[in-house]
């Protein structure tokens, strides 16, 4: 069964066959075997932008919340689950009135009663009033004796908001006891910060306490790019019956990159996108610079890469904020930013044009001569393997794989291909070729038995 995905793939229906029969695999509860996972991976290099749910009409499929397998683990790469969600909620169907992407504004902290009325007051002056007011309540500091939020006490004080700006409020729950207090208090959204992420013990302790609760809930990446870590916590969610979930990348912890106060990874928001069709992530470019300046040059790669919102830390006077003084931006310079934005137009929202089509068209075919020509090599990998078998050679030679490697990147290279790219399309290769000649030896093996 595990060679049943050959190479001879070319059209449209033969696409939806493959994909079909790797979800059914997943279904069944089969380790995935790596030549579907290159498949999978040249289609999804080939249409970053499609739609790739594996949506299975099974019922049985339908009821399970989630589905694993576990890939082999290829080369270069650290794809470790698949896993199939019954579509969520979007933001859209949250009820915040959305017609562009989320705008999420307000301070880093609530400080005081004054500092939110003056925060509202200047945003309705602005003419610049998000779709979600953000405040954090209970701060998660590095350092003991800091701000560490002014707790609940803050939570009266959003009626504020709902009196000026009439729009719903978010704030961050690290345990189950700020769940409980949020709840009292009718926070509308909640968002669990990037040190809660990172350990799986205190977001369980969080989703038991919304077991059975109607709100969305946003989860921060964690700290370090653990895409596995960011997919646990939203899977905890959703097992308890979160449905409204969204994801917030704010960048990750690098020691060596001083540039960013937490370095975007945007293949991390990207890979989630794909492995749940229909996660919308929000972009925080504020914990991502940690400095006003360069905050909307984050926020426009963010919109390039087609990512659903922004959380922009917004507060009347930045520099005496209490918490994230220097990366504060005032309604004013919010809305200078929010307007100089080149929104991109979602394509899943939109009919593609013909010139798209017809270059969609040109991809799709070109992607049949790739699958033809990969068809061949493997041909001639096969007869390179019947005569490694009938001379008794091993199957992997070190100086072969190494000039293998060199020329065909250094080719890759001239052709403007990334040395990243071309190294881990070899491995792949290589890989596959490897295992198959294998392969053929121990079936060679088997009949001389
Ligand atoms: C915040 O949003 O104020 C915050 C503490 O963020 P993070 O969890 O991303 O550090
Ligand atoms: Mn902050």
């Amino acid at each position: 069964m595990n060679h049943w995905l050959g190479w001879q793939i070319g059209n449209k229906a033969s696409e939806n066959l493959i994909l079909f029969l790797i979800c059914l695999r997943l279904h069944l509860g089969h380790v995935i075997h790596s030549t579907d996972l290159f498949y999978l991976l040249l289609l999804l290099l080939s249409k970053p932008k499609s739609n790739r749910s594996c949506v299975l009409s099974s019922q049985k499929l339908k009821e399970n919340k989630t589905q694993k397998a576990r890939f082999e683990r290829v080369g270069l790469f650290s794809f470790q689950t698949l896993r199939i969600m019954k579509p969520h909620k979007q933001i859209k169907d949250w009820g915040l009135g959305l017609t562009t992407p989320l705008i999420i504004a307000g301070p880093c902290s609530a400080e005081t009663p004054e500092q939110i009325e003056q925060i509202c007051k200047e945003m309705k002056e602005e003419n610049m009033v998000p779709q979600l007011f953000r405040a954090g309540i209970w701060k998660p500091r590095t350092r003991p004796g800091s701000f560490e939020g002014v707790g609940e006490e803050g939570l009266k004080w959003m009626e504020i908001v709902r009196h000026h700006l009439n729009i719903p409020i978010t704030t961050e729950v690290g345990n189950a006891s700020h769940v409980e207090i949020a709840l009292k208090h009718k926070v509308d959204v909640l968002w669990i910060g990037a040190r809660t992420t990172v350990n799986p013990f205190a977001v369980q302790e969080i989703a038991e306490a919304l077991r059975g609760v109607d709100i969305p809930v946003m989860v921060k990446n964690p700290m370090n790019p653990d895409l596995e870590l960011w997919m646990g916590a939203l899977e905890r969610m959703y097992a308890v019956g979160i449905e409204k979930l969204a994801a917030i990348h704010r960048g990750f912890s690098d020691a060596y990159d001083k540039r960013f106060r937490n370095k975007p990874n945007w293949s991390m928001p990207i890979h989630l996108k794909r492995q749940w069709t229909g996660m919308e992530v929000i972009n925080d470019p504020s914990h991502i610079v940690g400095r006003r300046d360069g905050l909307l040059e984050v926020a426009q790669s963010a919109m390039n890469f087609g990512l659903d919102g922004l959380m922009i830390e917004t507060h009347h006077d930045p520099d005496k904020a209490w918490s994230d003084a220097k990366q504060q931006v005032t309604p004013a310079r919010l809305k200078e930013m929010i307007n100089s934005i080149d929104f991109k137009e979602s394509l899943e929202a939109m009919q593609p044009d013909e010139k798209l089509q017809d270059l969609r068209r040109a991809v799709d075919h070109l992607d049949d001569q790739l699958l033809d020509i990969l068809q061949e090599r493997f041909a001639v990998i096969d007869q390179i393997g019947a005569h490694k078998r009938e001379h008794h050679l091993s199957v992997f030679q070190s100086d072969r794989w190494k000039d293998v490697m060199e020329s065909r990147t250094q080719k890759g290279v001239a052709k403007h291909l990334s040395e990243k790219f071309m190294k881990e399309l070899l491995y792949c290769i290589h890989e596959e070729s490897v295992k198959r000649q294998e392969k053929q030896l121990r079936e060679g093996e088997a009949l001389k038995k």
